[in-house]
């Protein structure tokens, strides 16, 4: 039975090709080994893969009883349910550290760069393993979407290092231009269920005792949601009533503007008032400057719920 190396929930770009190169560099130092999903492929991960000419991974949803390595997350919250009955053998990350506990020693790269797909490549380095033109593809695509094309709060030197790298490789020389390529897929919402927007890069959080959701929409221009934007509101709060959350935050990003409206379903809307130093009017606020939820929503929400 091989080890199975997954990302997150409601898999990003990251998730996915951090399962496929892990997996890759793993098969060359002799383990049996195959990456998988613990969802669909979203239409921005979609593109990527085509781009590259790489097979998806196959999604699975329980790991009892399995061999596994965890990329791009350490969170219970974020893993698959039947976790604890898996054997961790290893994490590969750059989120803060969750609550994943194991029963044993395991190898462990977590830094705080932008991707953990440029944990991966410098982990290519490290073991002396040439990386294939299609997998540097796909790192870098992942490294694009996770640092918003070097944009977010959340980019290293480290990670433009890993970058230049890469693209001698797969040969992509214009890196604005294919990250942008890659957002306006992602931002495309044109017959995609509201739903299913607010679900597509969305993550629970357990702040002192409060459920907390945050889902983010990356766009390339804020205007491509204005006709569904009454909607996605009304969806954050029918979602809060069903996970009996106290806060689901929709982070509508614009990547060209650099910065976030939050849209707020709450119990307590003062929260984000006190966290962000801004007033919401009709439960949304409009936050320059914010782009990276890790790095610029999270911690300090989880400061307020302190
Ligand atoms: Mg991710
Ligand atoms: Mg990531
Ligand atoms: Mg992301």
């Amino acid at each position: 039975m091989s080890t199975l190396v997954f990302g997150h929930k409601n898999p990003d770009t990251d998730s996915v090709c951090a399962a496929i190169a892990l997996a890759d560099l793993k098969k060359k130092l002799g383990e049996d080994i195959a990456p998988a999903i613990q969802g669909e492929l979203n239409p921005e991960s979609t593109f990527v893969l085509n781009k590259f000419g790489v097979a998806a991974p196959a999604v699975v949803t329980s790991y009892a009883g399995k061999d596994v390595y965890l990329v791009d997350h350490s969170d219970l919250a974020q893993s698959p349910d039947d976790l604890k009955e898996a054997n961790i053998l290893g994490i590969v990350d750059h989120h803060k550290l969750g609550d994943v506990t194991t029963g044993q020693p395991l190898e462990c790269w977590i830094w705080p760069v932008g991707c953990t797909c440029t944990v991966i490549a410098s982990m290519y380095d490290y073991f002396n393993i040439d990386i294939p033109k299609e997998i540097a593809g796909i790192m870098l695509c992942a490294i694009l979407s996770d640092t918003v094309i070097f944009k977010s709060a959340t980019c290293t030197d480290k990670d433009k290092e890993v970058c230049d790298k890469l693209k001698e490789i797969c040969g992509e020389n214009d890196l604005e231009s294919l990250g942008i390529e890659m957002f306006k897929v992602k931002s495309a919402v044109e017959g995609t269920p509201v739903r299913e927007l607010v679900l597509r890069d969305y993550k629970d959080f357990d702040m002192s005792g409060n459920g907390i959701g945050c889902g983010q929409l990356e766009l390339v221009d804020l205007s491509i949601v204005d006709g569904i934007k009454a909607d996605l509101e009304k969806d954050i709060q029918d979602l809060k009533a069903e996970k009996g959350h106290h806060t689901v935050l929709l982070m509508l990003t614009d990547i060209m503007k650099e910065g976030t409206e939050l849209l707020i379903a709450s119990d307590d809307e003062s929260v984000i008032e006190k966290t962000f130093n801004a007033t919401p009017v009709d439960s949304k606020v409009w936050l320059p400057g914010i782009m990276s939820r890790k790095k610029q929503i999270i911690p300090d929400l989880e400061k307020t719920f302190g």
